[in-house]
């Protein structure tokens, strides 16, 4: 089984996301947006699978463990507690010949020089200004760049009374975990768990990315799913541990190998981190961050508590002990995961000496699970014969599909290429031609290209046990 050549994996994968109907370009018909995709038709039943089987791990399967839907929309006071109005910003340099922009911290990090997130704008501008000559603009091969600046990432809005000069902006959300830290109480108070305890959220984050590229990787408009887990201060060194390791054995129980995942530290912490590593998968530019785990101390809910007003501690509720609690957070970017999964599960390989193109995603996140078919769409008894057979699987089981254009093998294909673990084929047989072989079909499994002859009672459980 070959893997296709690094080099042009990204553009593969590019183009079959469009073409199965996986991933589209925002906007398209009017010349795109960029940094924003749009999931289509395949691509949004995989997303709700991530987010499903995310969901499940962090939430459904676990005890003492919440969900939370927060709006999107805060009161800006909001991103003033946490930092963002004042810190959440990258280093923008433009080139003064072609205008193009560059983020001077992952310019620097390519020809592997640090900039730590904590400089000011004058000791980036030093450390830019010696490494200059080593740095081309990628448009135009130019060294002439203007000096860096600190570029605010927060998308900013207009609601309610916007026409009036005194309205505060309001702010489209930089981070999807701000909205846990905003209802800490409220889910204190109405489901009194006992601390430690965590709550999870899916939402979306919007940043104003200097230069949005690498796809999925780093778009304007992205969604995360994030936990907080609230803990007793100091009692982080464990529960953090054992954190990194579940976020770890979740990515390779989704099937991801497990060569193309690794932890890395962050060598520069913020002056409230305890720790902070990320989770890093392979993709075809190398290792880059897919996951963050940071354990944040107190920070978070004591600068909620300072800028509203409102105590935030817990009240142990045996020893009446209070105090604010620290915060373990994992947050992932769901485009990320998404390219990942793509990334990790395509493949050209040979499957009865033809060449092919298929996605071996897990079944548990596979947008199609079986693709029903009848053998030739001009036989009306077979094509009965089928439609009967799919409406009862698709009655047992999501994500069923029916297909019955073009040759069976022309269907096959475009079934690999979207990762449909099973194709069900109906034929003479099934109809009974042979008396022994009545009610049974053909069951062909993605990764082999192996078929076998299945009776039609036993689809529905075939394929509830991988999924
Ligand atoms: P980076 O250093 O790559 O800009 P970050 O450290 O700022 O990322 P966090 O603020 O920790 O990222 O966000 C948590 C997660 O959200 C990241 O691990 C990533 O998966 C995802 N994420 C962040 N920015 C983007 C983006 N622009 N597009 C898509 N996903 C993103």
């Amino acid at each position: 089984m070959e893997k296709s050549s690094q080099k042009s994996v990204m553009e593969t994968i590019v183009s079959l996301a469009k073409r199965r109907g996986f991933v589209f370009p925002g906007s398209e018909i009017y010349g795109g947006l960029a940094g924003v995709y749009d999931f289509g038709p395949r691509g949004v039943e995989l997303l709700n699978n991530l987010k499903r089987v995310w969901w499940d791990a962090n939430v459904s399967m676990r005890e003492n463990w919440y969900g939370l839907d927060s709006g999107m929309f805060k009161n800006p006071r909001t991103w003033e507690a946490s930092g963002h109005t004042s810190g959440f910003s990258d280093p923008l340099a433009e080139c003064k010949k072609c205008n193009t922009r560059i983020r001077v911290d992952k310019v620097l990090e390519a020809i592997g020089v640090t900039a730590d997130e904590k400089m000011s704008e004058e000791e980036i501008n030093t450390l830019f200004d010696a490494h200059r000559a080593e740095i081309a603009c990628k448009k135009c091969g130019e060294h002439n760049f203007s000096a860096v600046r600190k570029f605010n990432l927060l998308v900013k809005s207009n609601l309610g009374d916007f026409t009036s000069d005194e309205a505060e902006p309001v702010y489209l959300p930089g981070e999807a975990s701000q909205g846990i830290y905003l209802d800490y109480k409220n889910i204190v108070d109405s489901m009194h768990p006992k601390i430690p305890f965590g709550v999870a959220q899916i939402g979306k984050a919007f940043r104003n990315e200097i230069s949005p590229r690498n796809f999925l990787f780093r778009t304007r408009e992205f969604e995360q799913a994030d936990t907080q887990l609230f803990i007793k201060p100091n009692e982080n060194k464990e529960a953090y541990e054992s954190l990194k390791k579940e976020r770890m054995e979740w990515y390779l129980a989704l099937g991801i190998r497990e060569e193309n995942l690794r932890f890395k530290q962050h060598e520069n912490l913020v002056f409230y981190a305890k720790d902070a590593w990320d989770i890093e998968y392979k993709y075809p530019w190398g290792f880059d961050e897919l996951e963050g785990i940071h354990d944040r101390s107190d920070y978070d809910l004591t600068q909620h508590q300072k800028f509203s007003g409102v105590d935030l501690r817990y009240v142990d509720p045996k020893t009446g002990e209070k105090y604010t609690p620290w915060i373990l957070e994992t947050s992932m970017g769901l485009g990320r995961l998404f390219l990942a999964v793509l990334t990790d599960a395509y493949y050209e390989d040979t499957v009865n000496n033809e060449t092919r193109v298929v996605l071996k995603l897990s079944p548990k996140i596979a947008p199609v699970k079986a693709m029903v078919s009848p053998l030739l769409k001009n036989k009306p008894a077979l094509v009965d014969k089928a439609r009967k057979i799919y409406e009862e699987l698709k009655k047992d089981i999501p994500q069923i599909m029916w297909d019955d254009n073009g040759n069976i093998g022309k269907r096959y294909r475009r079934q690999d290429e979207i990762g449909t673990p099973f194709c069900i084929t109906i034929d003479f047989d099934t109809l009974g031609e042979k008396p022994e072989m009545e009610n049974t079909v053909t069951l062909r499994h993605r990764d082999s290209g192996e078929q076998e002859r299945v009776h039609a009672n036993e689809l529905a459980s075939k394929i509830r046990a991988v999924i």
